[in-house]
């Protein structure tokens, strides 16, 4: 990053970045030329929020919610989130432990703020979502790769990670379904972890559950609530960006526990005062209102999903594993004799199509790129038809 001769803090030049907005922005700039290009770079539904939630913004702004609200959150709407926590996660937790916060990222930025410094360990996953890592390296502390390798299905080795604990590790992240695979890790290496977790009771763990509701049929979401073993060393993100297809509004949500959630509505206090009002109503009516819209996304992401991993693994080159949630797929492409970044540049600039490098999501993403499939089938199409031919003139 680069800095003039201003007194800037030099922990600010060690904050990494999201290259998914990038990829947008350069999109973007393609397709202002008139260039066709097909998205497959960011992370977001192609859906629009559901109207009733819309509404429910609406008649907040006009039934004058327009003022702060308390700073963790608007009270029912807390209640409601523990309610749902109860119905989906078979976990009890009180509204006390809950904060609203504008999307999911606060929470992991509080939670590697909270325990992140010179001396300190924190474990996160490689290749996982970035903003771990950059964080992390500019708290000081050690950023400790949780390999995801392709062999496991992206999931981690619980023996693995218990292994790398040391009396410095301060914090453990984990993310399932995850970001960037798909890769949804089983109960029993959960179970695994948990039980281990019991020799270490120095350590925090960050479970972000963003993707709890984008799992496939064959990959239940397994969460870390509900197991006492750790509940008072537990936090959880969620939100609704992915779920409801809301990334623009910026709401989320975290669990914390009782001995951490002053500190984190400290941080609160300072960062952001409050979620706005309007954004809290519309994220009370999603909860308790028709989850159908919910589901319809899913299935269509879930026959996305095998349209991109069948036309990825017909690709010369490409092999690509079935993911277990989210709506990423992750292939595969040493044999296509190109590292990450430069097939991610060019199939944007010569065949039109947005992906973003597995090296955005760390050094054990090199071999893969990420193919958002929060587009249309379509669309997803279109763009298999466009690779196989850029790949195919490859090899000849
Ligand atoms: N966690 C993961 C794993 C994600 O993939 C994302 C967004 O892509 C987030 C958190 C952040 O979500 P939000 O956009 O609500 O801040």
């Amino acid at each position: 990053m680069a800095t003039t001769n201003l007194l800037v803090s030099e922990k600010l030049t060690r904050l990494g970045t999201e290259t998914a907005f990038e990829v947008l922005a350069r999109a973007d700039a393609l397709s202002r030329e008139g260039k066709d290009i097909i998205n497959l770079g960011i992370g977001q539904p192609d859906f629009k929020t559901p109207g009733h939630v819309v509404e429910a913004a609406i008649k907040a702004m006009h039934d004058g919610h327009h003022g702060y609200t308390p700073a963790p959150g608007i009270l029912e709407l807390r209640e409601a989130v523990a309610a749902d926590i109860y119905a989906r996660r078979n976990a009890v937790v009180s509204p006390d432990n809950i904060l609203i916060v504008p999307g999911g990222k606060p929470t992991m930025f509080f939670s590697i703020l909270m325990f992140g410094e010179p001396g300190r360990e924190i474990m996160y996953p490689n290749p996982g979502f970035p903003i771990y890592e950059s964080m992390i390296n500019f708290t000081g502390a050690k950023a400790v790769p949780i390999p995801l390798v392709e062999e496991k299905d992206f999931s981690f080795d619980a023996d693995d990670v218990l292994s790398k604990i040391t009396p410095a590790t301060s914090l453990i992240i984990l993310n399932s379904p995850a970001n960037p695979t798909g890769g949804a890790v089983p109960a029993q290496e959960i179970d695994k972890l948990v039980a281990g977790l019991a020799e270490h009771p120095h350590v925090t763990i960050m479970s972000d559950e963003i993707y709890s509701r984008l799992c496939y049929d064959d990959a239940p979401h397994v969460t870390l609530l509900g197991r006492p073993e750790i509940a008072d060393r537990l936090i959880v993100l969620d939100g609704w960006s992915k779920t409801y297809a809301m990334t623009g509004w910026r709401l989320g949500y975290s669990v914390w526990p009782a001995s951490l959630i002053e500190m984190a509505t400290r941080l609160c206090v300072n960062n952001h005062s409050c979620v706005n009002a309007p954004t809290q109503f519309a994220g009370m009516a999603a909860l308790e209102g028709p989850q159908d819209c919910v589901d319809e996304m899913l299935a269509a992401f879930n026959e996305r999903k095998q349209v991109i991993v069948d036309g990825l693994n017909a690709l010369p080159g490409v092999s690509c594993r079935k993911p277990g949630g989210a709506f990423y797929a992750f292939p595969n492409i040493k044999n296509t004799g190109m590292d990450a970044r430069t097939l991610q540049n060019r199939l944007l600039e010569e065949v039109g199509i947005a992906t973003v490098a597995g090296t955005s999501f760390g050094s054990y993403g090199e071999g893969y790129i990420r193919f958002s499939y929060a587009n249309s089938t379509e669309n997803i199409k279109r763009a298999l038809e466009r690779m196989d031919h850029f790949l195919a003139e490859q090899s000849t």
